[in-house]
């Protein structure tokens, strides 16, 4: 990784308003950012005119600035450059020279690991706004699955939201499509921009990758997340994941095959499948006629909305709503600071659900619930199993 050296830091950068001097959360995601910024620029991700300036990331800067402090504080040495600095971030924060206050879990997680953010380090750049081109990414996705939606849907919101619910999911079901998958969903969806080229086409021209497969497309595939993996023996990283050996899998294609943009998989694919795995178990047979289900109501307000129904014989009414979001996240203390809660649909319970390998983590419900009081009130946390159960339950009760 190559790097401008510069001076240390000195006081400039760090009296910024509306920032806790002791809050080191705040230097690790700024930190996080800065190094988001310096991974951009290298050469060959497309980013070498911005390099011209010489200049590292102002948030590399003032986390820098932050952390010189915090270890003047604390009389132990500063990293004495940037690529010194750069060193720590390789290492767990627990190895780090100085104290920093995160919680347990946390001080186990590195920024870097080998050339890339780590899923924690991803995580704080993104709170702090800086992974820009993930972010831009993801974001050309949802707009390409609103607009193809609101087509479909013209002056139906009732479609539309069908639509969405249904092309969003396919984005969790596919981490690989096939040129005839999509012709396939094109069929399904045919209606045509002013361009004549079909809105789920311009979906997928925005979510996946395309690579030449004339005839037939083999690779290894991860039996938890669907990921393609290099070989048999790779683990694909994702969280929740067992180290279950891939398998290798052999797709019909015409002449090519997509496979999901980098930021499409880890911030749609990965966090989705506890939301498909949701969606699933509460569509099962069971519930039918006692709980409506909703994907992702309001074009994505919220992953979902259990409405429990009450049927006096002559009519169906809604006895109660509750709203889930899921979040597969590394750091429950950063999570609860990015966490928000839409203004509608009006919901009488609100979940934050996690999957069972987060909920399963010593302390990780514990840091949640302490960093979102005060924050934010009346949002249950709660596992995926547990709301599962709970919505079963609420049904058998409201169905007396
Ligand atoms: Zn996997």
């Amino acid at each position: 990784m190559e790097l401008a050296m510069e001076d240390a830091p000195g006081e400039a950068g760090l009296a910024r308003p509306g920032l806790r001097a002791d809050d080191d959360y705040l230097t690790v995601t700024m930190l996080a950012a800065g190094l988001a910024g310096i991974l951009a620029r290298r050469p060959g991700n497309g980013g070498g005119a911005r390099r011209s300036d010489g200049l590292l990331p102002a948030a590399w800067r003032a986390g820098y600035s932050r952390l010189w402090w915090r270890c003047q504080e604390q009389g132990v040495r500063a990293p004495d450059s940037d690529l010194d600095l750069l060193a720590w971030c390789a290492s767990p924060f627990a190895a780090w020279p100085v104290e920093l206050s995160l919680s347990a879990q946390d001080m186990q997680s590195c920024l870097v690991v080998g050339e890339e953010l780590s899923g924690f380090a991803e995580q704080g750049a993104r709170l702090a706004g800086a992974d820009v081109e993930a972010e831009w990414t993801e974001n050309r996705v949802y707009q390409a699955l609103r607009t193809a939606a609101l087509a479909s849907g013209g002056d139906d919101d009732a479609e539309a939201e069908r639509v969405y619910a249904v092309l969003r999911r396919r984005l969790i079901d596919h981490p690989v499509l096939t040129d005839l998958e999509l012709k396939q969903w094109e069929r399904e969806f045919a209606l045509t921009d002013g361009s004549g080229q079909t809105y789920v086409r311009r979906l997928v021209d925005e979510a996946y990758v395309p690579r030449p497969a004339p005839g037939t497309y083999q690779y290894f595939r991860c039996p938890g997340c669907g990921n393609t993996v290099p070989d048999a023996g790779s683990p694909c990283g994702t969280a929740g994941c067992l180290a279950d050996p891939a398998g290798e899998v052999s797709v019909p294609a015409l002449a090519v095959v997509y496979e999901q943009h980098r930021a499409t998989r880890r911030f749609i694919h990965d966090p989705g499948l506890v939301e498909a795995r949701l969606l699933d178990a509460l569509a099962s047979q069971e519930l039918a006629g006692r709980v409506r289900v909703t994907a992702y109501p309001g074009l994505d307000a919220l992953d979902l909305l259990v409405e429990f129904l009450k049927n006096d014989g002559a009519r169906v009414e809604v006895a109660e709503t509750w709203g889930a979001d899921a979040k597969d996240q590394e750091s429950a203390r950063l999570l609860a600071r990015a966490f928000s809660w839409p203004g509608s649909p009006r919901c009488d319970r609100r979940f934050l659900v996690l999957p069972e390998h987060r909920a399963g983590q010593p302390g990780y419900v514990e840091d949640l619930r302490a960093e979102l009081d005060g924050r934010m009130a009346g949002i249950e946390v709660v596992a995926e199993k547990r709301l599962i159960s709970m919505v079963r339950a609420a049904a058998r009760t409201a169905a007396r």
